[in-house]
């Protein structure tokens, strides 16, 4: 799967492999905990770029209604965008990909 969503996914790895920690706060605004001189001019500027996307993506990491952490993400828009459901309760969690135009 091509577009925008593609760079936030290597960013996520990047932020895993030096053990960056994203969570977000009671006003849904994204955090991040690093090792010190982890998060140079380059990484802190696409953070800053995928902010919201970031911020859905964890937000999005755990049922609202049963505390599940286990999806199912289906394909919708012919493949361009994903709707997560609960795999326990069958909530409707979110979009984890959410890139209709393309
Ligand atoms: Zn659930």
């Amino acid at each position: 799967m091509m577009g925008p969503s593609q760079g936030v996914i290597e960013l996520i790895e990047e932020l895993k492999a030096v053990r960056a920690v994203l969570s977000v706060d009671p006003r849904r605004r994204l955090k991040v905990r690093a090792p010190r001189g982890v998060l140079n001019d380059e990484l802190s500027g696409r953070i800053a770029a995928f902010k919201p996307v970031l911020a859905n993506l964890v937000r999005m990491s755990k049922c609202d209604k049963c505390r599940s952490t286990q999806f199912v993400d289906v394909e919708i828009h012919g493949g361009h965008s994903l709707r997560r459901d609960c795999a326990r309760c069958g909530s409707f969690v979110g979009f984890p990909v959410w890139n209709p135009q393309e």
